[in-house]
């Protein structure tokens, strides 16, 4: 039945340790891999074992007898016995191990898939490690405790951790080598194994949890009667290894470290002499040693062997590298490597490559590159990606003459030459996100213009249509000469406003459109209100349930576990064409139904988080990039600071009351269409359980939702220096707001830019509490404490100051005792602050505290005279030493720093005669 099984090259095998040939240093050609844990995907019980089954992108194994070639991580399984004293297929000297793990790779530098190169004697690589009784092992630990819900054969279940492969390889790294096969059916011959000397420890435990498994599906009744004779325990999954066959005339190589051997000296060079390539398909010593020798040098690294295959002249060979390149970007990626190789610069240049595949992998391998850092972008328009870029770009004619086709069979995937074009606009996309000099490179091609007409999205698909509009959004933004391009193609934008919105796609394209009108101001004056209910409908779609629903389908199972797909070793091959295979890998890449809802929910989530960003945009008073807005705010201090100059008036800062700067039109707008309500419902955090599943398994899901809710903060809080109180809902309500936005500050926020814009928008909205005290009576010591500890915990400065900013505002509104611990506090802390911005928005807030109320005891139990000084001197010091990194804050500063002069001046003719229990 299986021809090969009774072959000449079959394993396991017993290895004879006095019969193997020690065959070099590993650190001459050492053995390689890079694994990406994430890319674990799902264990199942085929019947005869646990199987860990592995989307391989990424996950490579190279070096030691595989030489220069690439295998990648296909699936990892485990053999065992019914005892701890046996279990491993191959033994050593005739010793049985408990186990046998084993890490089943492909050759991905020669064939195609799996099933392909399992046919080939250099087709597969197996590591092997051995397992022994002991510890309990950590990493297995994540298999052994889902085992039970695989119990029965066709069981399969997610892991809800990603499992490292490489924690599963012993620390010494000494290994045995030989050509063997595969040790089930149909025992191909295609394997090169490489045996661990080192065994891992594995608990007794854990091993009689493996032993738990059953070889019947959980429909069928076990194979006996289980009452019989217990001993033989039928039907559990137990000695599924097969026991040692003849060596023959095979050679084992053992390959440990020589290093201490050289070091004294003992170690002579083995004389290189070339022979041919053994026919019969076994490693040759000295051929070995070679390539260790000799190879080492030229190609250490998978990033070098990428290189070669670039520039190689055979379309294979360079598509192979190119998928290569594709996929270490989503391991970890080691960024100098990639600089150092020059791989960049010479992959960019297959953009224009004759080959239409070619140009295809090459515009999928960079936009993934380009994905990763904005530092990489950076380095990636330096290597002038952008010119083969825009060469290739520009071979897309608007004229009619180009239109992609769609796939009905298979999810109405683009061609190939369209999808190239959707990567090559995305790469064009990151680049100009991240670097100025690939904006302007866009804006001055001729793209701008053919770019408007890839918005029909009838035509050219909703993908092309979305890419292609964050293309514009971003080159929009600020820059005059791409906004008579824009104006010109009005009707164009103006009719996807008016789309029918059917699903989140079209709604984030819709949203799209409006920011793009909203950057050009001729068309945003003719627009504003159709831009406004688009950003009112856009804000209604509730993320939250949403969100609910995708997280109760997460973690989510990928279309490749589907059983039509399964391809792995133990199964006997098809013979499928070359085209059945590449049909049958790019269904493998069609999302599954998980991850187009995964999309779609991230689609909602950019496209609301536009939406506020437009608002911002319509709503900013200065001409400044609103992204930065949040940087800006502390400009306002010199104004600020001003005030200070009053401190001894009875002149309050005043509620926010300037509307001057926002239109009639856009602020009856946002009233009438309770923008204030829906930015804030995006505002909140979303449920508990919802956040922690997105922690847990959906990363990018969270990210988009935290640029949401910053979005929309940075909104509000610039929606409260502009608008007045009422208008914001009254007093009780942003005081409702203040509350709630401290409660989630205090509850631990973790990401950094969400307490940034927390805190402004807290700030924002206490400014407008200034003249309602009333509202702060029941605040309590402990209130004021956890703000203090915000403070002393906090690293960021921007934070920092907003903190301090809201205490001198409290220090306005709050009783005598809680006014005097905050003075106490502010002026400790100022003493020791290292940002002097930060020190002089603190001292700022604090002589506001003074404006209106003189708190003589306060001055003189606090020993605000002595103090005040130090702080002055401090400050006048930092001054000196900072004035150049302070740049355009400077001003705002100095002036604070002149006016604690006078405060000093202030407090010490207020204290000259005063005396104790005078004001009681
Ligand atoms: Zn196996």
């Amino acid at each position: 039945m299986f021809p090969q099984a009774r072959g000449q090259r079959q394993s396991p095998v017993d290895i004879t340790t006095s019969k193997t040939q020690h065959s070099g240093d590993l650190q001459e050609n050492p053995l390689r891999w890079t694994y990406v844990p994430e890319n674990t995907r799902s264990l199942v019980n085929p019947g005869y074992c646990w199987r860990v089954d592995v989307n391989g992108k990424g996950s490579l194994l190279t070096g030691g007898p595989l030489q220069k070639e690439q295998f990648i991580l296909e699936q990892f399984h485990c053999h065992w016995g019914c005892s701890d004293s046996r279990g491993s297929e191959h033994t050593v000297d005739g010793e049985s191990f408990a186990g046998e793990l084993h890490l089943v790779h492909w050759n991905q530098s020669k064939y195609k898939s799996f099933a392909e190169a399992a046919g080939h004697p250099d087709g597969l690589a197996v590591l092997g490690v051995f397992l022994k009784v002991g510890k309990p092992h950590p990493e297995l630990d994540i298999i052994a405790r889902l085992l039970p819900f695989i119990t029965h054969k066709g069981d399969r279940v997610t892991l809800n951790k990603p499992l490292d492969p490489a924690r599963l390889l012993p620390e010494g790294k000494a290994y045995w080598t030989y050509l063997g096969s595969l040790t089930t059916p149909p025992c191909s011959e295609s394997v090169t194994w490489i045996l661990f000397k080192e065994p891992i420890e594995v608990s007794h435990e854990q091993l009689e949890l493996f032993r738990e498994m059953r070889c019947y599906d959980a429909a069928e009744e076990c194979p006996c009667d289980e009452t019989l004779n217990k001993q033989f325990e039928y039907g559990k999954v137990i000695n599924n290894f097969r026991p040692p066959l003849e060596l023959g005339n095979r050679q084992l190589l053992f390959l440990s470290s020589l290093l201490k051997i050289r070091i004294m000296g003992k170690a002579k060079k083995v004389k290189l002499h070339r022979k041919q390539t053994n026919p019969t398909g076994l490693v040759d010593v000295n051929e070995l040693i070679e390539q260790g020798l000799a190879g080492s040098a030229k190609t250490g690294t998978p990033v070098e062997a990428i290189v070669e295959q670039l520039e190689s002249s055979v379309t294979e060979e360079k598509i192979c590298g190119l998928q290569s390149l594709a996929t270490i970007c989503q391991g970890d990626i080691n960024v100098s490597e990639l600089v150092e190789n020059n791989v960049i610069r010479i992959a960019s240049s297959l953009l224009v490559d004759q080959d239409q595949s070619v140009r295809h992998a090459t515009a999928g391998a960079l936009r993934n590159l380009s994905v990763i850092s904005v530092e990489l972008c950076e380095f990636m328009v330096d290597q002038d990606v952008l010119t083969p870029l825009l060469a290739l770009l520009n071979r897309y004619p608007s004229n009619g003459q180009w239109k992609p086709t769609f796939d009905k069979n298979m999810q109405n995937q683009m061609d190939e030459r369209s999808d190239t074009f959707l990567q090559a606009v995305n790469l064009l996309w990151n680049l100009c996100e991240s670097t100025s000099d690939a904006l302007n490179a866009f804006n001055q091609s001729q793209l701008l213009e053919h770019f408007v007409t890839f918005l029909n999205y009838k035509v050219y698909g909703e993908e092309i249509a979305i890419a292609v509009a964050q293309c514009l959004l971003v080159v929009s933004e600020d820059n005059a000469s791409s906004w008579r391009v824009l104006a010109n193609h009005a009707p164009d934008l103006s009719g996807l406003l008016a789309i029918d919105v059917v699903d989140n796609t079209t709604l984030m394209l819709r949203a799209l459109a409006a920011g793009i009108i909203g950057n050009v101001p001729v068309l945003l004056s003719s627009h504003t209100s159709q831009i406004l209910v688009c950003i009112s409908k856009t804000l209604e779609d509730n993320h939250r349930s949403a969100l609910g629903n995708l997280t109760s389908m997460l973690p989510i199972e990928p279309q490749k576990d589907t059983v039509d797909l399964e391809v792995a070793d133990d199964v006997p091959i098809d013979d499928e064409t070359e085209a059945q295979s590449h049909q049958r890998r790019r269904k493998a890449d069609l999302p599954s139904e998980g991850e187009l809802e995964v999309r779609s929910v991230g689609r909602l989530l950019q496209a609301q988080r536009i939406a506020a960003e437009i608002l911002t945009n319509i709503c900013s008073t200065d001409d400044d990039d609103w992204q930065s807005d949040s940087n800006e705010n502390d400009n306002n201090a010199g104004s600020d600071a001003e005030s200070v100059y009053d401190y001894d008036t009875n002149e309050l800062n005043g509620s926010v009351e300037n509307t001057d700067k926002i239109s009639v039109e856009v602020l009856e707008a946002i009233k009438s269409l309770a923008l204030v309500e829906k930015l804030w419902h995006k505002a909140q955090p979303v449920a508990e359980n919802v956040y922690q599943i997105l922690v847990e398994s959906e990363q990018s899901t969270l990210k988009k939702l935290d640029a949401l809710r910053v979005s929309t903060m940075l909104c509000l809080h610039n929606l409260c220096n502009n608008i007045t109180t009422d208008d914001l809902g009254g007093p009780a309500a942003v005081y409702n707001v203040w509350i709630d936005l401290g409660q989630q500050v205090f509850q631990g926020q973790r990401n950094e830019k969400l307490l940034e814009a927390s805190t402004s928008l807290m700030r924002a909205a206490l400014e407008h509490l200034r003249k309602n005290p009333e509202l702060f009576r029941q605040m309590t010591e402990n209130d004021v404490q956890l703000m203090l500890n915000g403070v002393i915990g906090c690293e960021d400065a921007e934070i920092r100051a907003n903190w301090l900013r809201m205490l001198g505002i409290l220090g306005c509104l709050l009783p005598e005792p809680l006014v005097k611990l905050i003075i106490d506090f502010v002026l400790n802390t100022c003493a020791n602050e290292a940002d002097v911005w930060v020190l002089a928005e603190a001292l700022d807030a604090m002589m506001d505290i003074f404006a209106d109320n003189d708190w003589h005891a306060i001055m003189h139990e606090v020993g605000m005279v002595a103090k005040c000084k130090q702080l002055d001197r401090i400050m006048r010091e930092k001054l000196k030493r900072d004035k150049r990194q302070l740049g355009d804050r400077f001003p705002a500063v100095s002036t604070v720093r002149t006016n604690l002069g006078r405060f000093c001046k202030y407090l010490e003719t207020e204290l000259k005669d005063y005396k104790p229990n005078m004001e009681s």
